[in-house]
C-alpha cells in the first residue's frame, strides 16, 4: 500500500491513518507529527519549523522534503508500504515526492481526498486532544479518554495543540485553501484521485478506504495476468 491522504485540516487524517497502521502495518508518515517531535526535542530543524507551525502557515518545502525523503528511504518503508498524512501540502512539494518514489521504485497508488465541510472540522479541531507522550487522538465529545486529561493507551498528558485554537485555525483553512488544494487536480489528472465523505463515523471511512484498496489491487491482478497471457 502506498498512499497520500488528503484534505483540509480536521478531516481526520491522522485518525483513520492511525487505524489504517494497526490494521496493515505500513508506515504512517506525518510530516506534522515528525516537526512536532523535533520541535520537542530542541533540534536545529525543530527550531526553524515552530514559528511557521504554531502559526498556522507552513514550513518552506525544501525543509518537509527533505524529511520525507529520508523517511521514504528507509528500506522498511519499501517494504511495508506507507501512507502519508499531510505531505504534499503545495504542488512543488507533490512534484518532488513524485520525483522521489519514483526514484526508490514505489510509485504513489493513489491519493485520498477526505472532505468535510466548515462546521465540521471546527467543532474537531477545538475538541481535539492530543497525548503528550505517546500522540494518541481523542475529541473531548466525539473519542473522550476514559478520565479526563489522561491518556487511555499510556497514561501520559492530554493537550491542546497551540494551533488547534479558532484562530489559527482560520488560518490553517486559508493556507489550505490557497496552497493545498491545487494538489487535488494535481493527482486528478493522473488519474489517481479518490474521495470519501470525511463526514461519517471513522469506522465506515476505514471500510471505504479497504474499498478503494481492493479495487486497486484487483485492476492490478488483471494488468498482471493480461502481461502473462
Ligand atoms: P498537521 O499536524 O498535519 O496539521 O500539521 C501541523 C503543522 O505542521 C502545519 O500547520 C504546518 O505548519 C506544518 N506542516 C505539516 N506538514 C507540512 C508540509 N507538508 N508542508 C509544510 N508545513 C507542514
Amino acid at each position: 500500500m502506498r498512499l497520500v491522504l488528503l484534505g483540509p485540516p480536521g478531516a481526520g487524517k491522522g485518525t483513520l491513518a492511525n487505524q489504517v497502521h494497526e490494521k496493515f502495518q505500513v508506515a504512517h508518515i506525518s510530516t506534522g507529527d515528525i516537526l512536532r517531535e523535533e520541535m520537542k526535542s530542541g533540534s536545529e530543524l525543530g527550531q526553524e519549523a515552530k514559528g511557521y507551525v504554531e502559526s498556522g502557515g507552513l514550513v518552506p518545502d525544501q525543509l518537509v522534503t527533505r524529511l520525507i525523503e529520508s523517511r521514504l528511504s528507509r528500506k522498511e518503508t519499501s517494504d511495508t508500504g506507507f501512507l502519508l498524512d499531510g505531505f504534499p501540502r503545495t504542488t512543488a512539494q507533490a512534484e518532488d515526492l513524485d520525483k522521489i518514489l519514483e526514484t526508490n521504485g514505489i510509485p504513489l497508488e493513489f491519493a485520498v481526498l477526505m472532505e468535510a465541510g466548515l462546521p465540521v472540522i471546527v467543532q474537531r479541531l477545538t475538541g481535539r486532544r492530543v497525548c503528550r507522550q505517546c500522540g494518541a487522538l481523542y475529541h473531548i465529545q466525539n473519542m473522550p479518554p476514559q478520565k479526563q486529561g489522561v491518556c487511555d493507551r499510556c497514561g501520559g498528558e492530554l493537550y491542546q495543540r497551540p494551533d488547534d485554537t479558532e484562530e489559527t485555525i482560520k488560518k490553517r483553512m486559508d493556507v489550505y485553501y490557497e496552497k493545498t488544494a491545487p494538489i487535488i487536480d494535481f493527482y486528478a489528472q493522473q488519474d489517481k484521485l479518490k474521495k470519501i465523505d470525511a463526514e461519517k463515523e471513522t469506522a465506515q471511512l476505514l471500510k471505504d478506504l479497504e474499498a478503494f484498496i481492493k479495487d486497486f489491487d484487483d485492476a492490478s491482478d488483471q494488468d498482471q495476468n493480461a502481461a502473462r497471457s
